[in-house]
């Protein structure tokens, strides 16, 4: 299990030390500390999968870095769970717990831009689209996540993989700096320049070595128009469009992306898709884009001039909160014909309409990167598939989590094992899943951990354990 629960309660039985001591953080903090029968506390437990439904005995909802250095200092001082939460987007479910402390970042919005300096400050709380729209109002912009709903905490400390990385890395490359309290409640500044090994950490290697309150990001100057959208064809298409999708990467400038997907259309019928992104002269996008919106021809062609923090939310719609999602994610050695042939043929069974098996093409300046200059390791990936399984009812549980497995179990031989941190799904990926996610920097990682969190406070998230 990525998430174990098994701290000890505040919840259970009459008025502990703890839940006494509940009373003196209440008065303690600028934000707001609710219990299960206050107003609020429903809404601030749920997080973006539906699959996820716990309930901790208290959250702390920080307005500024001295609530959050309370809230740890409560949680270590208790000995209790302590799960934080950013943007609430982690497929995995572990910015919620049962029983323990829940630090909500939520309310923490400020983001401060800086035009000349090309520099952004911007709070945990912050999502995507929120700090897109900051940004763009000079611009400018960082690497981020493709859904504008997602925090940019969570994404960042894993590493941040968005339309702009094949030209500008990933978002921890753009990182220059962090505010974090580590697990003795003491705020420090991490960056190139001061506690490094604590800031080489932090980019990839998650939410391990403290509560982060500030980022600091290097801005670009980005569109503030760019040409993108998505290309549709009948399923029936789907080896020869991939085919197409793999010609495209292997010949697209840094400053082009695309993904592809094996979908279902919302009037229930089944279809190939390629989600493209071109920042730069429109012409030389509509030049790069034109064989691809030739091919077939596309049943829709939606492809067109827009706002970036547009393209930053052309796939918002298909990834609403509340859904049941289960996510296997495996990196690709390569998408040659044998790896597409299995993924038209894993896409033929998905069971729900929601669902998707997902090609998402890297490289570029994310790979010029040497793998143990920042914590994230995958600096030689080109391609990855997520098996996406969305759907409703809890009855169809089984039939949608066993489809994503048989994709993923598909992928193991055309993988070298390694995974996104941040893809990693809910519940049965083991320690081994977690270790290969870190790969190469996993011994390091737990170095620094012991270091900074010895007595693994922050291990409800995808988890280092501190070396010996
Ligand atoms: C619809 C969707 C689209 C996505 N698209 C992309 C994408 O394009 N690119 C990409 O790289 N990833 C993507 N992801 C994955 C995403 O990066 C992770 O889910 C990430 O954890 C989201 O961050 P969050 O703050 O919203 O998550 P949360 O659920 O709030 O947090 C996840 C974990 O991050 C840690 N954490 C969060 N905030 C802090 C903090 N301030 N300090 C310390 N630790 C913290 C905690 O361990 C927490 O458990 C996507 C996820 C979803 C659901």
């Amino acid at each position: 299990m990525a998430v174990e629960q098994d701290q000890p309660s505040i919840a259970a039985g009459g008025l502990t030390v703890a839940e006494q001591s509940l009373q003196t953080l209440k008065q303690a903090v600028r934000g707001s500390v609710l219990r299960p029968a206050d107003d609020g506390f429903d809404s601030a437990r749920h997080i973006w999968n539906g699959m996820i439904d716990r309930n901790p005995a208290a959250i702390v909802r920080c307005v500024g870095a001295a609530d959050v250095i309370a809230a740890v200092n409560f949680a270590r001082e208790h000995d209790l769970a302590l799960a934080v939460r950013g943007g609430g987007h982690s497929a995995a479910g572990s910015s919620v717990c049962d029983r323990g402390l829940m630090i909500d970042l939520s309310p923490m919005k400020g983001i401060r831009v800086d035009p000349a300096r090309r520099v952004a400050r911007a709070e945990p709380g912050v999502t995507q689209g929120e700090f897109d729209r900051e940004t763009q109002a000079f611009g400018l912009a960082t690497t981020g996540g493709v859904v504008s709903t997602t925090g940019i905490a969570g994404l960042t400390l894993g590493g941040g993989i968005g339309w702009l990385g094949r030209t500008h890395g990933l978002s921890c490359d753009n990182l220059l700096s962090v505010d974090i309290v580590t697990a003795d409640g003491q705020l420090h500044t991490a960056s190139a320049e001061e506690n490094a090994d604590l800031f080489w950490a932090v980019r990839g290697g998650g939410g391990n070595f403290g509560v982060v309150t500030s980022f600091e990001y290097r801005l670009h100057e980005v569109g503030p128009t760019v040409l993108a959208g998505l290309l549709v064809w009948r399923r029936p298409m789907a080896r020869d469009v991939l085919r197409a999708f793999r010609e495209f990467t292997q010949a697209a400038p840094e400053n082009a992306s695309a993904y592809a997907g094996l979908a279902t259309s919302p009037d229930g019928v089944p279809i190939v898709l390629i989600i493209a992104f071109h920042h730069g002269p429109t012409e030389e996008g509509e030049a790069l884009f034109a064989p691809l919106r030739r091919f077939g021809p596309p049943v829709a062609d939606m492809i067109q001039p827009m706002p970036y923090t547009a393209a930053q939310q052309m796939l918002d719609a298909a990834n609403p909160p509340g859904n049941r999602v289960y996510w296997k994610s495996a990196v690709l050695r390569n998408i040659e014909d044998d790896v597409l042939d299995a993924i038209v043929d894993g896409a033929a069974t998905i069971p729900s309409p929601l669902s998707a098996a997902l090609i998402e093409f890297y490289g570029g300046a994310t790979n010029r990167v040497g793998i143990q200059d920042t914590a994230y390791p995958l600096r030689d990936a080109t391609y990855a598939l997520n098996a996406i399984s969305a759907w409703t009812d809890p009855a169809h549980d089984d039939a949608n989590i066993r489809w994503s497995r048989g994709l993923w179990e598909a992928m193991r031989p055309f993988s070298p094992g390694s995974v996104y941190v941040n893809f990693l799904g809910v519940g049965d990926e083991g320690a081994d899943r977690v270790t290969a996610a870190y790969g190469a920097n996993y011994a390091r990682l737990a170095q620094s951990k012991k270091t900074y969190d010895p007595t693994n406070l922050f291990r409800l998230n995808h988890n280092i354990m501190p070396a010996d």
